[in-house]
């Protein structure tokens, strides 16, 4: 478990470094840990470490987890001092799971249909809610991701603003699978363009002030290009 805490100390040290060196506040920087490959163990001792954004991709993962961490954070008292563990879907949604993940999770980072916006907007009624979420872009214009592509991403941001019990908050974006810095980078420069400009026009609400890009591999650029939440879990549970 000491590798956890120097790993996780690792990933702190270069996000804030990468943030000194483009001028930004580590403060607007949040680290959501990845959950999905780690060991309820593993996941226990994050919490220790006092991380409590959590991310998961799949529902059934986040349904089976959510309540050992809630039993655990009961046990141990101490360590909480009220606190709760916070939980992130960052993985494509299908619209029968909705209604699970709901209570469960703080912000659903991978809407990329209306139909699935108004889904979450019901359900979010129906429990008296509002859902804060982010609408997933396919920056890297791959065919086989999901997310909206850039050119009809500020019309769906329009459409999901009208849903009552749906808070649009900002943007999510992958970039592919590659070691080519230059690809990655243009994702990002992609994602935070297409940010900046749905807020300049006004596309969206004062709510709209998260864009969450940047996993293991990629973080450092992401946070230089403007990412507020990062999405990491290898890095922090197998090296
Ligand atoms: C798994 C996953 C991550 C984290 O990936 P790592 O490379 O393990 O850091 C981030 N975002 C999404 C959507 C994921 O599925």
């Amino acid at each position: 478990m000491v590798k956890i805490a120097e790993r996780i100390q690792f990933v702190k040290e270069n996000i804030a470094s990468a943030c000194s060196r483009s001028g930004r506040n580590p403060a607007d920087v949040k680290l959501v840990v990845v959950t999905k490959s780690a060991s309820i163990e593993a996941i226990e001792e994050i919490v220790r470490l006092g991380f409590y954004e959590l991310g998961e991709n799949r529902v059934q993962q986040l349904k089976k987890v959510a309540p050992i961490l809630d039993e655990f954070l009961q046990r141990n008292q101490d360590l909480s001092t009220g606190k709760k563990v916070h939980w992130h879907m960052i993985g494509h949604l299908q619209r029968n799971k909705v209604r699970q993940v709901l209570p469960v999770v703080t912000l659903i980072h991978s809407v990329d249909t209306l139909r699935l916006a108004e889904e979450i907007n019901s359900s979010a009624a129906k429990l008296d809610v509002s859902a804060m979420i982010l609408l997933e872009v396919n920056t890297s214009e791959e065919p086989q991701k999901f997310g909206v592509s850039v050119g009809a991403a500020p019309h769906l941001a329009e459409q999901i603003d009208t849903l009552s019990n749906v808070k649009l908050a900002g943007l999510m974006t992958m970039a592919p699978l590659t070691h080519n810095k230059d690809v990655i980078r243009k994702c990002f420069v992609r994602a935070r363009e297409l940010f900046v400009e749905m807020k300049g026009e006004k596309i969206v609400g004062p709510h709209f002030t998260e864009l969450s890009m940047g996993m293991s591999s990629d973080y450092v650029i992401a946070v230089e290009e403007g990412a507020t939440i990062l999405r990491i879990g290898s890095a922090i549970f197998s090296g």
